[in-house]
């Protein structure tokens, strides 16, 4: 599916809320900007490569993630944003992959990471047709540029706005000053253009170590944006790389680096988070230098700051995800219970889900956190739509009919969805012993209760009326069993349905054709809503970590029946098991003819009532 083919998974534009970001382009388009845009590179022969493949009038954005984890729900909020608004106005979304650190970049990241984004329901490829014979492929990475960056800091040197800094971190960081205070200049600042040159030529041909030099930009010492106080553009690591391997020893900063890809690759709209404000000036000072210089050509790309997507009841940072990983507190990245969008779409989470969600939190520059429950009421409802209706007994107690004929049974219909009556009925069979849920009988019944309980009558669904007669203890007391008669006329959909007016309605398997699996109860995985954050009023709790905050009781995995039409179901096939939640067939371990179901979010929200919980 390419973006500007997509006509449901990925498409915002139906639902497309207004927000500031998309007040901005709005603005622009009718200012005529876009349209006078063109490439900005200087021409060479690998910036003609780029520039050729470019259309130049279109809205552009990019996302931009380090291949250093793997992406998170964060994440989603800004791959729905930087996509969605390349959708609504015909334009691109780059994936670029922000390679320039070589040490936490590993491939396997890279991989995850086109993965989740394709199943998000977007994509980078234009179709190759008659009309486009070169399309796009709008999927770039940072480190192919290294060659670029480097003539960019060359040129910055020849210019007078950039210097090799030879003090160790140490003392730059002491000279650099404070929020309230500007720093002091370097001993190194007025080293001349040809020793600038030549020193930073030896740094790329390695002949220092790590540290012994780096490139700063000359700006202003005394600035009061830190962020202008000269700020490091290059520095040594002599590290291999995943993609350059060992060609490089010298390594652009995040920050010099990232304006740079963006005005390579013509983006029009660089959306970022919000602690990345302060850094504008400087992404604004270093294209204009460029600019100047006339290595790019205006308009330049334009930095956007938005929100960052805080959740209750689970974290984001990436540190924090690790360690989770890394000391087994889950199971791996792709836990369901983790907020990483693998674990969630093990977990059953709908990638419409996710789309629906940033939809519905929009986008703003104020701070927020979301309550947890919104993300899950989002995602009943799209599976509430998507799903197909299946019957599974997941706490069983036998059943015993007495009345019904010895080694019979006979078919029962239910609707495979209730909204859906085109989706036509599956046959469930129907016989002498069946699972019911345990809860479903009571030997002394408390008020109100109107489900099994000896005397009493209750319809089992889209099947028969049956009265309870009896049941039976195990050893220690706890019942095994409970008998009943049936009334044969009473099955649902024929005439006699309707005779008996019961007010419990159990859903049940028959335990001859029922299929035992494996169902693995995932809930949250942290029990407060700031996993972390100290107990007020408790003076003892200066040492609070996350991992304190994780529920105990986050999976219980469990033997339960299931209808046999559950049997074959697919990996990652989603079904509501009525009265219970949604629940995948997981994507690794669930095989035809042995099911391994994950419960993605039970029908209603039982968290919001729970002590320390907020509403
Ligand atoms: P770090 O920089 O600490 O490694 P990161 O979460 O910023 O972590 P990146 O890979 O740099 O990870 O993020 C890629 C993109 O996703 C960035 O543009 C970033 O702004 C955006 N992003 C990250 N976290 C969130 C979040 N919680 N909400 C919205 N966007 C986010
Ligand atoms: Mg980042």
């Amino acid at each position: 599916m390419s973006q500007e083919s997509s006509s449901n998974a990925a498409s915002s534009s139906a639902l497309a809320s207004t927000n500031f970001i998309r007040n901005i382009i709005e603005s622009e388009l009718a200012a005529g900007k876009h349209a006078a845009r063109r490439w900005s590179g200087r021409p060479g022969p690998a910036a003609q490569q780029l520039a050729g493949a470019l259309d130049p009038a279109k809205i552009r954005t990019r996302f931009p993630p380090e291949p250093n984890g793997y992406l998170h729900f964060g994440h989603a909020k800004s791959i729905c944003l930087n996509f969605g608004l390349a959708q609504d106005y015909g334009g691109r979304c780059h994936l670029r992959f922000d390679d320039t650190n070589p040490e936490k970049e590993e491939q396997e990241y890279v991989d995850s990471i086109v993965d989740s984004v394709r199943w998000l329901g977007f994509s980078w490829e234009e179709p190759a047709s008659e009309a486009l014979p070169e399309g796009e492929c709008n999927l770039y990475f940072a480190s192919n540029y290294f060659d670029w960056m480097v003539e960019f800091a060359e040129y910055l040197i020849a210019s007078g706005h950039a210097y090799v800094e030879s003090q160790s971190a140490e003392q730059m960081r002491a000279s650099r000053g404070t929020l309230t205070e500007g720093g002091s200049e370097s001993p190194f600042r007025e080293r001349s253009v040809e020793e600038n040159l030549d020193l930073f030529k030896r740094m790329q041909r390695g002949e220092f170590p790590d540290g012994a030099h780096v490139l700063r930009a000359k700006i202003d010492m005394g600035s009061a944006n830190i962020n202008l106080r000269d700020p490091a553009i290059y520095r040594i690591r002599h590290a291999s790389h995943h993609n350059t391997g060992d060609r490089w020893c010298v390594y652009p900063m995040y920050t010099y680096a990232h304006p740079i890809e963006d005005a390579l690759e013509n983006i029009t709209h660089s959306i970022c988070t919000l602690e990345f404000a302060d850094q504008r000036p400087f992404y604004d000072w270093l294209l204009e230098r460029l600019a100047e210089g006339g290595l790019l050509q205006r308009p330049l790309p334009q930095q956007i700051e938005f929100s960052r997507l805080n959740l209750s009841y689970i974290v984001l940072s990436k540190r924090k995800l690790i360690q989770l990983v890394d000391e087994k507190h889950v199971a791996g990245w792709d836990d369901p219970r983790l907020p990483t969008l693998v674990g969630a779409r093990r977990r059953g989470y709908p990638a419409a889900g996710f789309r629906l969600f940033a939809e519905r939190i929009g986008v703003s520059r104020s701070d927020s956190l979301i309550e947890y429950s919104l993300l899950e009421d989002t995602m009943r409802e799209v599976l509430n739509e998507s799903a197909e209706r299946r019957i599974a007994v997941l706490d069983p107690l036998r059943l015993i009919i007495d009345n019904y004929p010895a080694g019979e049974s006979e078919d029962c219909f239910a609707p495979n969805h209730p909204l859906k009556p085109e989706l036509g009925k599956r046959a469930m069979p129907f016989g002498g012993e069946l699972w019911i849920e345990r809860e479903d009988f009571m030997a002394q019944p408390s008020k109100g209760y109107h489900r099994l309980y000896p005397g009493n009558m209750a319809r089992l669904r889209h099947g028969f009326v049956v009265k309870c007669t009896g049941f039976d203890v195990d050893d220690s007391g706890v019942v095994s069993a409970v008998h009943c008669d049936y009334l044969p006329d009473s099955k649902s959909g024929t005439p006699g349905a309707d005779t008996y007016k019961v007010k419990g309605n159990l859903h049940w398997v028959s335990a001859a054709h029922a299929c035992r699996a494996e169902v693995r109860l995932y809930d949250r995985l942290f029990a407060v809503p700031s996993p972390g954050a100290r107990r007020e009023g408790d003076p003892e709790d200066l040492e609070r970590d996350f991992r304190d905050d994780l529920n105990p009781h986050s999976m219980q995995v469990i033997a339960a029946w299931l209808e046999p039409a559950l049997k074959n179901a697919r990996a990652e096939e989603c079904f509501q098991f009525e009265r219970h939640g949604y629940f995948v067939a997981d994507r690794i371990d669930s095989r035809a003819g042995a099911p391994v179901f994950n419960r993605t979010v039970t029908l209603r929200d039982v968290w919001s009532s729970k002590p320390g919980a907020k509403k």
